[in-house]
């Protein structure tokens, strides 16, 4: 039986509709191969320039078509020009994070070939680890209502027992399911600065309190700035790393530069009910309209998206297929004849996107 699944659409800002339309030809692709399961795109507008053009940035439909949706793919939004009167920026999906609870940030870090990645490993070490940023709460709590006076400037964290308990668990959860399938040693790492703040001592301390269910995951701590390093020095030692929100969104683009850029970084927003897929990369608005964007990141959050629904749903077609799209783009890397300009090639966004395509024919 088939089973089908609709999916919420947000091409976005900038180079975001660029990269969404070949991610979608590929979601396409792989479900005309299969009766287990199809997909069925539900175009929802928000962003920057819808925000120009109607004053709204997140429309109530688009929400209903989000929330009445079984996974939501999110290409870029945001442009830097177009802001709300405070200054700040238009980012529905920080917004779509706080409506939906998705507490658990996933940003894999994972080297596809090594000529992209800037670190040297003296024994060829994998490196292949998962960072999990608290997306709800922590300094990102009082988005949009901080206080600024003519003299003082005063942002809030928040860190709560209810969120943590839920972040740990899922981050502990992976870390087993990575070690059963042989991809890792089972560690979780408790990234914050529990010498500092008592916010992050108690974070730290819920942090112990889950892993008590947890006898088979080992565990590690971390405070934020010794991880920067080394994510430098030795970040083939570390297998799911979890963290606050703030903390995750700086070392996650550190883990982007580690796999050779924001163009190969795939991520997803997970909560209860919803989840969100998307690059970690913005809309890039210095590159957008030229179609050279490097469509992988979008293509592997894609990837990401099947992943989820195969295990939520027990389809293994679905979770098949997510390998299927990493082999490809993997594949198109290691060939290197297809290159963006990103990573220094001459290729353009459908030629990246036309060379996994291809492989996917076969
Ligand atoms: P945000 O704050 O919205 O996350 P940002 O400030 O991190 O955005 P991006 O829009 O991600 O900025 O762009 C950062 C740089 O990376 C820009 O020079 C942009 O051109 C480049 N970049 C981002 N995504 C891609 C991509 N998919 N392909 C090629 N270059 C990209």
């Amino acid at each position: 039986m088939t089973q089908d699944f609709t999916i919420a659409v947000f091409p976005g800002d900038g180079i975001g509709p660029e990269i969404m339309a070949p991610t979608l030809k590929v979601l396409e692709k792989l479900q005309s191969g299969t009766t287990d399961y199809s997909l069925t795109f539900r175009e929802a507008h928000a962003g920057a320039a819808h925000y120009q053009k109607t004053g709204e940035s997140l429309p109530e439909e688009s929400m209903e078509i989000a929330k009445t949706s079984d996974a939501i793919l999110l290409s870029a939004m945001g442009l830097p020009e177009v802001r709300y009167p405070d200054g700040t920026e238009i980012a529905p999906q920080i917004e779509l994070r706080m409506a939906f609870d998705l507490y658990a940030g996933v940003r894999p870090v994972t080297v596809r070939d090594s000529k992209y990645c800037p670190i040297i490993r003296p024994n060829g070490e994998t490196i292949d680890f998962v960072l999990i940023r608290e997306s709800t709460e922590g300094l990102f709590h009082s988005m949009g209502s901080g206080e600024v006076t003519c003299n003082e400037a005063r942002e809030t964290l928040q860190i709560t027992r209810k969120t943590s308990e839920k972040l740990f668990d899922f981050s502990f959860k992976l870390a087993a399911q990575r070690k059963k399938a042989g991809q890792s040693t089972g560690t979780v790492t408790c990234v914050d600065k529990a010498n500092v703040f008592r916010a992050f001592a108690f974070f730290r301390s819920i942090f112990d309190e889950t892993s008590e269910k947890f006898p088979d995951i080992d565990t590690n701590y971390a405070y934020v700035d010794a991880m920067a390093l080394w994510m430098v020095q030795r970040p083939w030692a570390f297998d799911v790393l979890v963290t606050e929100n703030m903390f995750g969104d700086i070392l996650s683009d550190l883990g982007a530069g580690l796999m050779g850029g924001l163009g190969l970084a795939p991520s997803a927003d997970i909560g209860d009910t919803h989840a969100v897929f998307q690059p970690c990369h913005g809309s890039a608005p210095d590159i957008a309209g030229q179609g050279i964007a490097n469509p992988f990141a979008m293509i592997l959050s894609a990837g990401m998206m099947l992943e989820w629904l195969g295990h939520l749903n027990g389809i293994q077609q679905m979770i098949d297929d997510a390998g299927a799209l990493k082999d490809a783009v993997n594949s198109v890397l290691a060939e290197g004849s297809i290159v963006t300009r990103d990573l220094g090639g001459t290729a353009n966004t459908d030629e990246a996107a036309a060379a996994v395509l291809k492989l996917l024919e076969k």
